[in-house]
């Protein structure tokens, strides 16, 4: 026997045994899920990679999110098959969508949520904005949403109040939500950065995050998205953009063009704070454009009123 059947075979005892004992919740990171289903014992040749997988494997048991992973994991290796292996249409930084969560219930969607918020509350992966941060700003609304946007980073109001797009920009923001006929409690609202880009040396200003940053702090966003499963997101801005979708091209030649990300429809727009400080009534109707594209790719109704908003100065 292959020290990678070992391996596995090792696992699925001790699943049996986790599930045997009341555990409903495992966690598998994406990445893991796509190593695990590539080393199969076929690719015999490739021996180092199965001992690497075989190490994963066992790393994977200890982790909370992935439910019912016994029956699923011969599953995992037939929906393997199943998910697109192309190549993503952006370019983005693109694991395959973990195979989670695509039929939890309500509660276990919430639970899975509020274990990932737990995990992402304790994150000192950057220690300079441990040192500097009030808060982890992890995420808001709901683990159902159909429509989740993206932002860039808390801002000194977020980091204050542990919840993202609550400042300035946040509230505008929420009109807009609410023009498009939702609520902040029936979308989810993320950031790339979870913490605030620290300004050494300044009281007070906002700075935007480093691709280092951005990178490190990618995971926690990632496993967001994979659990929520949105139908469609929003890019809110250069930055959300360059971080979600690895696209720097700029935000007025991408917005209003859906983009894909792990399968799902992406739409780029300005950012709110760009909103703030350019008020011409033709930047907000170009975001209203893009909302409405949204509604549209929702399937919600747009009423008259609606299709008419920012059509006159
Ligand atoms: N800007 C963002 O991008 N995110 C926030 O949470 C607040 C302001």
């Amino acid at each position: 026997m292959s020290h990678y059947q070992s391996a596995l075979e090792a696992t699925e005892a001790h699943l049996r045994t986790l599930q045997a004992n009341g555990v409903r919740f495992l966690n598998v990171q994406a990445e893991t899920l796509f190593a695990l289903q590539q080393s199969l014992p076929e690719q015999l040749n490739l021996v180092v990679a199965e001992e690497q997988a075989a190490t994963e494997a066992l790393a994977a048991r200890q982790s909370p999110l992935l439910p019912n992973l016994v029956a699923a994991e011969k599953e995992a290796a037939v929906e393997a098959a199943a998910v697109s292996m192309e190549p993503a249409e952006t370019g983005a930084t693109q694991a395959p969508p973990a195979l989670v969560a695509a039929d939890w219930g309500r509660e276990e969607k919430e639970a899975a949520m509020a274990a990932l918020r737990e995990r992402a509350m304790a994150c000192v992966k950057c220690p300079h904005l441990v040192k500097s941060r009030r808060t982890v700003v992890f995420g808001t609304g709901d683990a159902h949403a159909r429509l989740m946007f993206v932002g860039e980073a808390p801002g000194a109001d977020e980091d204050a109040q542990g919840e993202p797009f609550v400042g300035a920009a946040g509230q505008l923001l929420t009109r807009i939500i609410k023009a498009m006929g939702f609520t902040r409690q029936t979308v989810y609202i993320a950031n790339i950065l979870k913490c605030r880009p620290d300004t050494p040396g300044q009281g007070r200003g906002n700075r935007k995050p480093t691709p280092e940053e951005m990178k490190t702090c990618l995971p926690w966003l990632l496993e967001q998205i994979d659990l929520v499963r949105p139908a469609v997101m929003v890019a809110l801005g250069a930055t959300a953009v360059e971080g979600l979708l690895g696209r720097g091209e700029g935000i007025t030649r991408l917005r209003g063009r859906f983009q894909i990300f792990r399968d799902i429809p992406v739409m780029p727009t300005f950012h709110p704070s760009y909103l703030l400080h350019n008020q011409a009534v033709t930047e907000k109707r170009k975001v209203w454009e893009d909302m409405m594209q949204v509604l549209e790719k929702l399937g919600a109704p747009i009423s008259e009123k609606q299709r008419g908003f920012f059509l006159k100065a």
